[in-house]
This record gives structure tokens, sequence and C-alpha cells, in this order.
């Protein structure tokens, strides 16, 4: 069991009538939690240096999340209003305009934790800044059925380009075929990667949006067509390895001019608006959908997390903190 052995799980009354606060405070009751594969990142070594910082043993986890307010000392926020941050939350942050824009769109709160929060930013800043589609070329999306995902494949299909995605599940693969309107999809455990490339792209591919790294780059950097662009999003493949994965096919990046650019999502957070905006638009035309796999109870959660690492989730995990 992970709570025990690895996790406590500590419960506190909260008198939420005379819970003290000052000028400028509000205190929230948190409904739902995010759970994305950067929380891996931060279980380590706190001598590790990098983009994140590590847990410390004994802290409390957090993640993005949606709140609710229950009282309130700020003028900005009324009793019932939706609030989105980190949560456990201790300050009001620069991000809190997103808690107006929750009751404005008629979709549920926790879709701000996925399609219109930090993962939907994710395909949107990749697919748009580094992909740069253009009608009629072919993308190929790892993990497409992902929180990120498949925000991509349906954006890539408005712009009117070919849409390929793996998955390691023939569930999501039916999925992706029949709900999302890929144009070919394949399961990368059973399949041979480089087959099925060459059978459903075979133009090519112009961009690979990807969201794992290892094996599946290194076969796509052989499919990849001239000037073809890598959205380096995530390396979810290598997460746990201990030696990283040797990529074999570098050469093809000179011999085909490819670009191979990361990103990380928080630094364009400046276009969040535009972000809300454009989906906002894009779902009220009822032209995205967006799968999540909802796990009832803060308890479920940490096993929750370690299946969304090793793909048994199906959708966007999304944490209802209480059933
Ligand atoms: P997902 O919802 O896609 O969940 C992770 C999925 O990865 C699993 O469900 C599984 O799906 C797949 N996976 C796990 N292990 C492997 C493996 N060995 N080989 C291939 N696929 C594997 O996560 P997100 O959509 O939230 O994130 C996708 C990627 O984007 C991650 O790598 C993440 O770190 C990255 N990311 C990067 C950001 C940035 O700022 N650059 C911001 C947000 C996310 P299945 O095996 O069924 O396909």
């Amino acid at each position: 069991p992970i709570i025990g052995e690895h996790m406590e799980f500590v419960t506190r009354e909260i008198d939420i009538e005379n819970f003290p606060l000052v000028d400028g405070e509000i205190l929230v009751k948190n409904q739902y939690l995010s759970l994305d594969p950067y929380i891996r990142s931060k279980m380590r070594n706190p001598e590790i240096k990098a983009n994140l910082s590590a847990y410390k043993i004994g802290e409390v986890l957090d993640g993005y999340g949606i709140s609710i307010v229950v009282k309130s000392n700020n003028k900005n926020y009324q009793v019932g209003d939706y609030y989105y941050t980190h949560v456990p939350a201790n300050a009001v942050s620069g991000i809190e305009c997103l808690a107006k824009e929750i009751s404005k769109y008629k979709v549920h709160e926790s879709y701000f934790l996925g399609l219109l929060g930090m993962p939907g930013m994710t395909a949107y800043v990749g697919l748009n800044k580094i992909g740069k589609p253009v009608k009629g070329e072919t993308i190929f999306i790892s993990s497409a059925l992902g929180a990120v995902g498949q925000v991509v494949g349906q954006l890539a299909k408005i712009k009117g380009l070919r849409v390929i995605g793996s998955a390691g599940d023939d569930s999501k693969i039916k999925y992706l075929n029949e709900e999302l309107n890929f144009d070919g999809a394949f399961n990368y455990k059973t399949c041979n990667i480089d087959e099925k490339l060459k059978e459903l792209c075979p133009n090519g591919i112009d961009i690979y949006f990807d969201n794992v790294g290892g094996e599946i780059l290194d076969v796509v950097l052989n499919h990849l067509n001239n000037n073809g662009r890598v959205v380096s999003c995530g390396m979810i493949s290598i997460y746990n390895f201990k030696t990283p994965y040797g990529i074999k096919n570098l050469f093809q990046v000179i011999k085909k001019r490819l670009l191979i650019q990361g990103f990380i999502t928080s630094d364009h957070y400046q276009e969040i608006d535009l972000f809300i905006k454009e989906m906002g638009e894009l779902i009220e035309q009822g032209k995205l959908k967006y799968k999540e796999d909802i796990v009832k109870g803060i308890q479920n959660a940490p096993e929750a997390f370690l299946n969304m690492l090793t793909g048994k989730n199906f959708g966007k995990v999304v944490v209802k903190i209480f059933k």
C-alpha cells in the first residue's frame, strides 16, 4: 500500500465560521486535484537540481486544483466563487483570473485542470508555436489520448492536418479513431512502430508531437519529412530510467533539416487569456471534446497517480477530492 508505506493520509477539522482571515485573505475548500506527470519529477532526491523544486520528506504534496471559496475577506471573491491554483493553496496567486472564467463557460469546472488548464495550454503552445501546422500536413502524436495528446489531435484536425496517434491500449485506439476522428492510430505495445508509421503515414510525418521520448522518438526520426518539426513536450518513457535511452537515428536531424525544440508551458502563462478565449469559442461551437478519468476520493490519489504513469488511465486524470 502506498498510503502507510510511502505516504500518510491525515484529516483535520476546520471551523469555517470562526476561521480567522486577515484583510485580503480567502478560505477555500478544495474540490478537484489534477494529477500530472511533472509531479513525478518532484519526487526525487532534493540534492538533484531541476526546473521544479523537489518535494521535501513530510511535506504535503501539491498540484493544480479547483477550489471553492467558503469564506472571504477579499472584495474580489465571493463565497461560492471557484478558484484555480495549486492546492493546498496558501496565497492568492497570479492566475486567479481563471476563477472568473470558470463560471463563464458552460463546461465542467474540472476542465480547467485539463482542456482549459495547463495540459490544454501545453497542447496549444506546443502545436502552434513549435509545430507551426500547415493545412494538409501530417502530424503524429504519442500518448495521444492523454491530457495533452487528445487536445493536440483535435486542434490539428481543426487546422486541416492528417492526424495519427499512438497509445498503449486497444480501447484508447478505438476512442481515438471513432470518437476523436483521428485518421489513424495504433497500439505501440502490440504493433511494430516502424511498420505502422509506414502504413499510416505513407507521405511521411511533418510534425511529431512527442510526449514520450525514447524508442518511439527514435523510430519517428526515420519517418519525418524534410524540414519536419519535433515538438519535444515530454519524455515519460524515460522518467523512471536510471540510464538515458540512447537515440540512434539522430543523424536524420541534419540530413532532413529537422527542428527539435522543447518548451515549458509556464513560460507562456502571459497568453492564458487568449488561450482561454480561443479554446472557449471552439468548445461553444462543439468542436472540442475532452475525455476525463475522474477518480473519486483523495485516498485514491496515490494509486491513480501510479496508474497514470503506467497508462492505466483513460484520459485526463482528475481526483474529485470528496467522493
Ligand atoms: P498523459 O495523460 O498522457 O499520461 C501519461 C501517459 O503516458 C500514460 O497514460 C501512458 O499512456 C503514456 N506512457 C507511460 N509510459 C509510457 C512509455 N514507456 N512509452 C510510451 N507512453 C507511455 O500525460 P500528460 O498528457 O499530462 O503529459 C504528456 C507528456 O507531456 C508527459 O511526458 C509530460 O511530462 C509532458 N508535459 C510537458 C509539459 C511542458 O511544459 N513541456 C507540460 C505538461 C506535460 P499510453 O501508454 O496508454 O499511451
